[in-house]
C-alpha cells in the first residue's frame, strides 16, 4: 500500500505553517516515519528542499497525480539526531498545542547569519610555587579581582575569556595588566582538552558516601533497563545531589554518551558552573538567556559536532542536539521556570522524559522539595525514588522556629521585624556572622488580609484569594466572581484589614535604622536590572562585603554562603494566598529552600519564620522540615478540589485586542466544549479574566477543563483546535493551550 508523508517545508517562514503531502517511494517505505528529515522537490521549479515529516498516513489528501515523491532520506550522519528532535516537536505540538513551526523552532536550532565570534581563552603561565606566592601577595595587598582570577586559574589553568569578564567580574584591563606581568596569556583559539587527561592530576572528586554511591550504582545498573527511565532524588539542600549528578555524567561519558544538565536560570551562578568546569574542563558548554540566538546556535553546533559532552543551561538546553544523548539531569526539578510561557507551553520535565524515551536516555530529577507531580509519580512507581536525608558535609539542617506575628501586634510591635528576629540579628552582628532576610512576595497581587486574625478574603467558589482591583472591587481570577471590598474583617470584625504592600526597599531602610553599624545589601528586581547585577550582589555578599542581605525569592537559590548563620523569613504566608492552586506548594518550597540557606558552613544555622498564620499546615510542615507530611496534606486537598496532579487540567488561554469579542469567543468555546465533551459542567471552569487581565493592549481570558485522563484532554484540545481553525471569529483571537498533569 502506498504511504504518504505530511511534511513541513521551511521553518523560517511563518507563512508556510502548513504541511505538504508527498508520496513515499517504495524503496523508502520502511525508513520514513514521524521525525524523518527528507529532501523534497518544492514549488514550481522543484527546487530541492529540506523537509520535516510530521506524520505518515495511508490516505492521500488530493488527487494522486498532483502528489510529488519524496526524493531522499537524509542519513543519520548528516543529521546527528535532528530527526529525533523533530519527533519531539511533533509530540509537543500534539500535547500542548501550537503551530507546527513554533514547535519545530523550539526544538531545532534555527540558523541565523551571524559573523562567527572569535573565541579567546586565558591560560596560567606560573607554576605551583609561583602561583602560591602571587596569591599571598594579592591577599596582602587586598587586590580582590586579581586574587579571584588567580584563584580560579590555580584550579583550572585555562578559562574562557568571557567567563572571566562575565562570571568572575574581572575587567579586561586587569587581565591585560596581569598578562603584561607574565602571569597569564590570552590565546585566540581555545583548545578543548580531553577531560580524561586532566583527571587524577587533581583531587577534584569527592569520595561519595554510602547513600550517594548506592544511588549512582543503582542508576548505572539500569542503563540497559528500558523500564527504568526516570529517577527522582529527594535530598535536602547540601545533601550531595550535585556530586551524584557529576558521577552519573562521568559514567555516561565513559559509555560514549553525552549529558544535558538543566538548572534554573537563577541558580546558574558562577559557583555552580565552576564546580562542573573544575571536574570536566573544556568538554562543557553553557547556555543562558543572555546569549544571542547566534551564540546559542554556535553552542548547539559544537554539541552536534561532538566538540563537547555536557551542556548546562536552563529549559532550552534540553534541545541540545547531541548525537548520542545518555542522560538528562534536572536540578531543582520543582522550579516553575521549567514551564515555558511561550507556545508550545511545554514543561521541561515532561519534554525531557519524552526525549529520553525517543533517544533511550535516562532522566534524573533532583530537589529538596519535589513538585507534587514528580513525587506522586515516584510514589506510584512510575519514577524510581531515592532519598538523601542528611547534609553530606555533616552540618545539621537548621530547625526553623515560627514567630507568630499576631502576638507581636498584640504586644504593640507593628514593625515587620519581630522582637525575636531583632534579637537574633543583633547576636549575629556581634559575632561577625552574616544574615539573610527573605521577603516573600511571590504571587503577590494585592489581596486583602486581616492584621488581627490573619483571615484572607477568599473566593466563595474557588479556594483562591480575591484580588483587590483599583475600582475597589474584589475579583476572582478563576471563576470571575466579584464582590465589594469589605471594610471590616468578616471573621473577627477588626478594622485592621488591608492590602499587603511592603517592599524590600522599606525592609532595607528599617534594618539600616535599627542596626546602624551593619552594611545592608538589597537584591530585588530593581537592583538586579543591570547586566549581571544579580551575580554582582551575590558575589559581594559571598565575599563578606556586607552583613545583611535583604531580598525577594531571588536570594533563595544558587550561592552557598558559609558565613550565613541566620535566615529571617518575613511574611512567610504572603504567598499562601496567591490566586493559584499551587500557592501552598510554592510557599512550602520557598520556606524550605530559604531555611536551607542557613548554616552551610561550620557554624550551625538558625531560621526564623514570621507568619500571621502559624497553624497553616504549610507553615507547620515547613518548620518541621516534613516534606512527606506536607505532601500528604496537600495531595488530599488537591484530591478534594480536583486539581493536578490529582486530576489533569487543560487551560485554554485567549488573548484579543477587543474585549467584547474575546468574551464572546470564549463563551462560544465553552458552549462547543459542553457539546462535544459530555462531562459534568463542574469540570469546566470559566471563562474568567487571567490574573493580569490586559497585557500590551491585549485582553486575556482563560477556560479550564478538568478530567481524569490526559488522553481525554488531548482529544478535547484537538477538537477545539479544529473548531477554532474553522471559525472566522477566532482569527482575531490568539488561543494557546496549557496542559497540567
Ligand atoms: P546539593 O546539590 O544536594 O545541594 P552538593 O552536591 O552541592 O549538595 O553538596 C553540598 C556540599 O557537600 C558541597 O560542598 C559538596 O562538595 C560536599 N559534598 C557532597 N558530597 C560529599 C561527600 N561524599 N564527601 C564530602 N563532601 C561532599
Ligand atoms: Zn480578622
Ligand atoms: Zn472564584
Amino acid at each position: 500500500m502506498t504511504k504518504f508523508a505530511d511534511i513541513v517545508v521551511d521553518i523560517s517562514h511563518e507563512k508556510l505553517d502548513r504541511t505538504f503531502q508527498y508520496r513515499i517511494p517504495e524503496r523508502l517505505k520502511d525508513q520514513i516515519r514521524q521525525g524523518s528529515v527528507v529532501q523534497i522537490p518544492f514549488g514550481r521549479g522543484n527546487r530541492m528542499t529540506k523537509g520535516y515529516v510530521l506524520s505518515v498516513t495511508d490516505t492521500p489528501k488530493c488527487e494522486l497525480c498532483r502528489i510529488k515523491d519524496v526524493q531522499e532520506l537524509l542519513t543519520d550522519a548528516e543529521l546527528s539526531g535532528e530527526d529525533r528532535l523533530v519527533a519531539l516537536a511533533a509530540w509537543m505540538r500534539e500535547t500542548y498545542g501550537s503551530t507546527m513551526i513554533q514547535a519545530l523552532r523550539t526544538v531545532l536550532p534555527v540558523k541565523q547569519k551571524v559573523k562567527p565570534k572569535e573565541k579567546k581563552s586565558v591560560r596560567l603561565l606560573l607554576d605551583g610555587k609561583q602561583t602560591e606566592e602571587r596569591l599571598a601577595f594579592y591577599r596582602q595587598k587586598n587586590q580582590k579581582a586579581r586574587l579571584r582570577l588567580l584563584e580560579a586559574l590555580a584550579r583550572e589553568p585555562e578559562i574562557p575569556y568571557e567567563f572571566i569578564t562575565e562570571k568572575l567580574h574581572v575587567s579586561s584591563a586587569t587581565v591585560k595588566a596581569m598578562e603584561e606581568q607574565g602571569i597569564l596569556t590570552c590565546e585566540r583559539v581555545t583548545v578543548y582538552r580531553n577531560p580524561l587527561e586532566q583527571k587524577g592530576t587533581k583531587g577534584l572528586k569527592v569520595q561519595l558516601n554510602e547513600r550517594q554511591a548506592a544511588i549512582v550504582q543503582d542508576i548505572c545498573g539500569s542503563w540497559e533497563d528500558e523500564r527504568k527511565r526516570v529517577f527522582l532524588i529527594h535530598g535536602v539542600t547540601g545533601s550531595g545531589k550535585t556530586e551524584v549528578y557529576m558521577e552519573l555524567i562521568d559514567a555516561a561519558i565513559r559509555r560514549g554518551k553525552q549529558a544535558i544538565v538543566l538548572i534554573p536560570e537563577i541558580a546558574l551562578t558562577y559557583q555552580t558552573v565552576m564546580r562542573f568546569y573544575r571536574r570536566f574542563g573544556g568538554r562543557i558548554s553553557i547556555i543562558h538567556s543572555r546569549l544571542s540566538a547566534g551564540e546559542r546556535y554556535d553552542q548547539f553546533l559544537r554539541a552536534k559536532r561532538g566538540d563537547i559532552d555536557i551542556m548546562i543551561g536552563p529549559r532550552s538546553a534540553l534541545f541540545t542536539p547531541f548525537p548520542n544523548l545518555g542522560i538528562i539531569i534536572m536540578d531543582e526539578e520543582h522550579e516553575d521556570s521549567y514551564q515555558s510561557e511561550l507556545s508550545p507551553r511545554y514543561h521541561a520535565r515532561e519534554a525531557a522524559v519524552k526525549r529520553a524515551e525517543l533517544e533511550n536516555a535516562k532522566v534524573v530529577l533532583g530537589s529538596a522539595t519535589p513538585s507534587l507531580e514528580a513525587y506522586s509519580r515516584a510514589l506510584a512507581g512510575e519514577y524510581t525514588l531515592y532519598t538523601l536525608e542528611k547534609r553530606a558535609c555533616g552540618s545539621r539542617m537548621p530547625a526553623p522556629v515560627i514567630v507568630d506575628m499576631r502576638e507581636e501586634i498584640r504586644r504593640g510591635n507593628r514593625s515587620i521585624i519581630s522582637k525575636p528576629l531583632e534579637k537574633a540579628i543583633g547576636e549575629r552582628l556581634n559575632r561577625g556572622q552574616q544574615v539573610m532576610l527573605f521577603l516573600n512576595r511571590r504571587g503577590y497581587s494585592g489581596f486583602l488580609s486581616c492584621r488581627m486574625c490573619g483571615h484572607v478574603i477568599m473566593c466563595p467558589h474557588c479556594d483562591v484569594s480575591l484580588s483587590l482591583h483599583r475600582n475597589q472591587r474584589m475579583v476572582c481570577h478563576y471563576c470571575g466572581h466579584q464582590e465589594p471590598r469589605p471594610m471590616r474583617c468578616p471573621k473577627c470584625g477588626s478594622e485592621y484589614i488591608s492590602a499587603f504592600g511592603i517592599g524590600t526597599q522599606q525592609v532595607q531602610e528599617m534594618v539600616e535604622k535599627q542596626f546602624p553599624q551593619a552594611t545592608v545589601l538589597r537584591m530585588d528586581m530593581d537592583t538586579t536590572r543591570s547586566k549581571d547585577g544579580h551575580e554582582k550582589i551575590l558575589s559581594a555578599f559571598a565575599n563578606q562585603e556586607a552583613d545583611i542581605l535583604v531580598g525577594t525569592q531571588m536570594i533563595v537559590k544558587g550561592h552557598d554562603f558559609p558565613n550565613v548563620t541566620l535566615v529571617g523569613i518575613l511574611a512567610a504566608d504572603l504567598s499562601l494566598y496567591a490566586e493559584d492552586y499551587r500557592a501552598a506548594e510554592r510557599t512550602f518550597q520557598l520556606l524550605t529552600q530559604a531555611a536551607g540557606r542557613a548554616g552551610r558552613g561550620r557554624e550551625p544555622g538558625e531560621a526564623l519564620i514570621q507568619t500571621y498564620d502559624p497553624e497553616h499546615y504549610c507553615i507547620r510542615m515547613a518548620a518541621a522540615q516534613d516534606y512527606a507530611g506536607f505532601y500528604e496534606e496537600e495531595m488530599s486537598y488537591r484530591m478534594v478540589v480536583g486539581y493536578p496532579p490529582a486530576r489533569k487540567m487543560l487551560s485554554i488561554h485567549g488573548a484579543c485586542r477587543e474585549e467584547e469579542h474575546l468574551q464572546t469567543a470564549m463563551e462560544y468555546l465553552k458552549k462547543f466544549l459542553l457539546k462535544i465533551y459530555r462531562t459534568d459542567p463542574k469540570n469546566i471552569i470559566g471563562p474568567a479574566y487571567e490574573s493580569i487581565a490586559r497585557i500590551q493592549e491585549m485582553y486575556r481570558m482563560a477556560l479550564y477543563v478538568k478530567a481524569d485522563g490526559a488522553e481525554e484532554l488531548t482529544a478535547v484540545k484537538n477538537r477545539l483546535e479544529q473548531y477554532i481553525e474553522a471559525n472566522e471569529g477566532y482569527q482575531k483571537v490568539n488561543i494557546q493551550f496549557d496542559m497540567n498533569s
